[in-house]
């Protein structure tokens, strides 16, 4: 396989794709080396994962060096990324414990019984991971799927593999035996091919076309599929906003990474009686960010890291502008230079009859539609496939998190978006997905309870 550079098109690594017999071995490794982990002290798998963060920090720089390289992030945005993982670890280290103790669920009350819920873990999982945030998506799964004692064979995005194969090398020289964590290199038919093999269970993060195919492929199998998948996340900016205020903080949920995050800003829904004076705004903010060498520390959007996903932006350009949308700002590529760009690109005048707000875009395009009230923008924030992420800005507390009770989505934002906490569930609805990661429920997702039933003699 070779890894090239979407800033300019070179090839900066060729890696060998896991041949069918080494996927088999490594499974069979992986089952005959699981139960080992898993009965070891949970303070040594805490260990490993705390010597991995001191790697992830001695490595910093190299470490989203090699991001940038492969994936076109702008190297502040690959920092930042390492950065936040960095929360996500200590949240894990820090309540693992607490989640995997056993409950009792019932004291011996005088009648000699007793119930007790244990939870073990599920034994030998895939993490099947997307290219866009490999650190985030990543340890998201293999990090408490290592604390709770199962093994891993990590899968990385064909597109972000050099960071796949740094974060196995972290987890090696701390202490996590190869046999507990193996790297697959591949592309997707290396995944299917993962997905075939007699695991316990499959964690993906990727698109709804992918997590379908997952999904029917391990079916009948009686084996957990978590599936953290796309979205086309909604945003209702009211009537009594800080407009300018709104318009930075969408500009930037809309393009950050170059649109290309799973949380995106993908349809903004604005009350007319500010339509004009938002528009402005954000077209303002839009013309503030630097599209340049995703190297350079003033760079805010880099390259698109998947080539072909110029084609689906410039296919939503043309069906918008074709069914009346105007065009504010971009719509089309960047030339020179021999990557694959895009410029950030403003429609206003959007309905709902266009791929533009209906299909994700993952990429640095938002469309912006008028709203005459509350009602409307709400029929068109639940008015999708997916439920990922929804938002809401306004002034008026009481008025926002009534509408965000009523979104169809797995989180809710108050004048604020594209945010992901390891305290609170990641999850999706529909087409977004199955499943949660992160909080506690991310941790014991990769568990499965026993129930006791104790009766003292
Ligand atoms: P993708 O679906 O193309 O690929 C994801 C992974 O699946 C890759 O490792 C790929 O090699 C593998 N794969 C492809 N076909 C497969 C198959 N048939 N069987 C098994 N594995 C297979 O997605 P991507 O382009 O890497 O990522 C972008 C998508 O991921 C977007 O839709 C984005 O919204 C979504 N995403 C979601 C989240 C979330 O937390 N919900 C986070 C990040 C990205």
């Amino acid at each position: 396989m070779l890894v090239t550079n979407p800033a300019n098109g070179e090839v900066i690594a060729e890696l060998a794709d896991t041949t069918a017999d080494e996927l088999s071995a490594s499974v069979e490794r992986a089952r005959a080396f699981q139960p080992i982990w898993a009965d070891r002290p949970i303070a040594e798998r805490i260990e490993a994962i705390r010597k991995f963060r001191a790697h992830l920090l001695y490595r910093y720089d190299e470490l989203a060096a090699i991001l940038t390289s492969e994936t076109g992030k702008p190297i502040s945005q690959a920092r930042g990324e390492i950065d936040g993982v960095i929360p996500r670890l200590d949240y894990f280290v820090d309540h693992v414990e607490a989640v995997v103790d056993d409950e009792v669920a019932r004291l011996d009350d005088g009648s000699g019984l007793e119930e007790v819920i244990s939870h073990e873990p599920l034994g030998v999982v895939a993490n099947i991971s997307a290219w866009n945030y490999p650190y985030f998506v990543g340890a998201n799964v293999f990090v408490p799927a290592l604390l709770t004692g199962n093994a891993v064979l990590y899968k990385p995005s064909e597109l972000a593999s050099l960071t796949g194969q740094a974060i196995a090398e972290m987890l090696w020289g701390s202490g996590v035996p190869e046999e507990v964590f193996a790297l697959v290199i591949g592309d997707g038919a290396v995944g299917a091919a993962l997905v075939d093999q007699p695991i316990d269970g499959v964690f993906f993060t990727g698109s709804y076309p992918t997590g379908r195919a997952i999904a029917t492929a391990a079916a009948g199998r009686m084996i957990p599929v978590q599936l953290e998948l796309g979205g086309k996340d909604p945003v209702y900016v009211c009537d009594d906003v800080d407009i300018a205020a709104a318009a930075a903080s969408l500009a930037d949920g809309a393009f950050y990474n170059a649109g290309q995050s799973c949380c995106s800003v993908e349809r903004i829904y604005v009350h007319r009686s500010i339509a004009d004076a938002f528009v402005d705004s954000f077209l303002s903010a839009v013309d503030g960010l630097v599209v340049g060498d995703p190297t350079d520390d003033a760079t805010s959007i880099g390259p698109l890291t998947r080539a072909a996903q110029i084609e689906v932006l410039e296919a939503q350009v043309a069906d918008a502008v074709a069914k009346g949308a105007t065009l504010r700002t971009g719509g089309g590529r960047v030339h020179g230079g021999g990557g694959a760009w895009f410029e950030p690109t403003v429609l206003t005048d959007v309905t709902h009859e266009m791929a533009v707000m209906r299909d994700e875009s993952f990429g640095p395009i938002i469309g912006i539609q008028t709203v005459t009230d509350d009602t409307e923008a709400l029929a068109l924030m639940n008015d999708t496939a997916y439920g990922l992420t929804a938002g809401v800005y306004a002034t008026d507390e009481p008025r926002a998190t009534e509408l965000l009770d009523r979104v169809s989505s797995g989180s809710v934002y108050w004048n604020c978006c594209d945010r992901v906490s390891p305290r609170l569930p990641w999850s999706g609805r529909g087409h977004s997905g199955i499943g949660s990661t992160l909080s506690r429920s991310g941790i014991r997702a990769f568990t499965r309870p026993k129930a006791w039933h104790l009766r003292h003699p």
